[in-house]
């Protein structure tokens, strides 16, 4: 067989379905795995009588590899990644490349492409999404890191990623250092607020009385339009699901979310960035909240809602919700967006923003037919603000917002919690409000702390102290 493309280090399931997807689409790949027989079943079983070569050792793999030696990394996040780099530096050569295809924290990823680099090696950090399968058929791809690693690996990530109707892959270079993993982090986040919103909406349906079947209907009917996107479809399907006993199986599962961390991470950047990202924040508190179930049980027996049973019309409020969970949508991609251009001017990236909805319009978890609108509003205006002042997505506020505020106190009377539907609207409420009482807060900073205030009727930059209580 002759030398591989690229070799890929380990073989659990996201390492052998890239390694599948690549040798499909012509690539031959060398694989290694830290326990070795893993290389061994791997080759008799799925990788068998296919251009996969197995490698026994580091060494190995390298002596199998073409030149400049190109060695993806598909381990556990964290310090895996960081052992196995040590063992690949002594090695390599100048100019090869490691790829970290992991879901690694982005400043762990900023660290290795600048220690990387010292070296003399290149080094990418790639968000890869889409699960198994994606990574099987295509997923979702977001590299960054060493810029002059691209060009060595653009053609093999662009063959293997996912592609758009109209032919484009869903990968493209993000930018230097961390900027691939910090725009995949951002992706996992608007990804907890997706699924949150669509929890709401399932709530709010299932507390006036629609029936799983009802509801699966309702999704089959808001997957034809505005909200068509993979989460959309499945949660439709879920809702659909009965077992070998005809239980509908949504109905048998514990209501505690779990969470792996990336959506707490871009809460946590945004809060670092000073970003107001309400709606990604509420998503991971409704999972920390699902999670404290006992607790939650003993407070039922003692708070009692005081609360309206739902009067109004059903077929208008579901007709609300999904304009609510749209304009909400929109709501929690702007905020993405912000934090995503905040960390660009932190960090010196040059994002490309209509770029990055395609590259999440297939192949990923939040895939859906609203990226190409995000992806328009970036050609109309490459220098947007913020999506909301778009006019295709103004328009859109401008026709959802009877029917979200009519969704947000339908909620707010009947005691369903919508942590991130009704938040989404008050980020656009303070948004569009050119006076907010911050005014009053800077009055209480100024009593207690004399911490100073600006003044509407004097330039920017000069500061003020009033002694509010007259004493010296
Ligand atoms: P995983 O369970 O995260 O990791 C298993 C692999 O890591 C095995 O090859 C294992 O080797 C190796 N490994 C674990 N600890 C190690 C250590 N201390 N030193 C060296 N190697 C170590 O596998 P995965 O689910 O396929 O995910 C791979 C990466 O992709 C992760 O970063 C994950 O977060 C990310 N990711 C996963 C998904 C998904 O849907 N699963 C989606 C997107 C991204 P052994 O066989 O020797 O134990």
């Amino acid at each position: 067989m002759s030398k591989a493309d690229i070799g890929l280090i380990g073989l659990a399931v996201m390492g052998e379905n890239l390694i599948l997807n690549m040798e499909s689409k012509g690539f031959t790949v060398a694989c290694f795995n830290r326990t070795v027989s893993k290389v061994d079943d791997f080759l008799n079983d799925r990788a068998k009588g296919k251009n996969i070569i197995g490698a026994h050792s580091i060494d190995e793999l390298i002596a199998n590899l073409k030149r400049p030696h190109k060695i993806m990394l598909m381990v556990k996040a964290g310090q895996a990644v960081d052992d196995f780099i040590e063992l690949l530096i002594p090695k390599l050569q100048p100019g090869d490349i490691i790829i970290d295809g992991g879901n690694s924290h982005f400043p762990d990823t900023t660290r290795r492409t600048q220690y990387l680099e010292s070296k003399g090696l290149l080094y990418i950090g790639t968000g890869v999404s889409g699960g198994e399968e994606g990574a099987l058929t295509g997923p979702s791809m977001m590299p960054g890191g060493s810029p002059a690693a691209w060009p060595h690996v653009k053609d093999i990530f662009q063959t293997i990623c996912a592609h758009t109707d109209a032919g484009e892959p869903c990968c493209d270079w993000v930018g230097e250092n961390g900027a691939g993993h910090f725009v995949k982090m951002v992706h996992n986040g608007i990804e907890y607020g997706d699924m949150q919103m669509i929890c709401e909406s399932y709530h709010m349906m299932k507390s006036i009385g629609l029936s799983n079947e009802e509801m699966h209907k309702v999704l089959s009917d808001w997957n034809d339009g505005e909200l068509n996107s993979y989460l959309i479809e499945i949660t439709r399907d879920i809702l659909g699901y009965k077992n070998e006993e005809g239980q509908a199986v949504v109905d048998l599962i514990l209501d505690t979310a779990g969470q792996k961390g990336t959506g707490k991470w871009t809460a946590i950047a945004a809060l670092d960035a000073g970003m107001p990202l309400t709606l990604i924040g509420e998503a991971v508190f409704a999972r920390c909240l699902s999670a404290i179930k006992d607790e939650r049980v003993m407070a039922s027996g003692i708070l009692k809602g005081v609360v309206k049973p739902f009067s109004g019309c059903r077929d208008q409020l579901i007709n609300d919700l999904r304009k609510a969970l749209y304009a909400a949508k929109i709501v929690s991609y702007a905020q993405g967006y912000q934090l995503m251009m905040a960390a660009a001017k932190e960090y010196g990236w040059k994002l490309n923003y209509g770029g990055i909805a395609l590259m999440w319009r297939g192949g990923c978890i939040i895939r859906s037919l609203f990226l190409g609108r995000i992806k328009e509003a970036f050609d109309r205006d490459p220098e947007l603000k913020n999506l909301l002042v778009d006019p295709f997505f103004k328009d859109v506020m401008d026709s959802s917002q009877e029917s979200w505020r009519r969704v947000a106190v339908a909620a707010i009377e009947t005691g369903v919690p919508m942590p991130c539907i009704s938040s989404a609207l008050s980020y656009f409420d303070g948004y569009r409000c050119d006076r907010l009482p911050a005014n009053l807060l800077q009055a209480q900073r100024d009593y207690f702390g004399a911490h100073t205030y600006e003044r509407v009727d004097k330039p920017r930059g000069q500061f003020f102290h009033t002694n509010w209580t007259g004493h010296g």
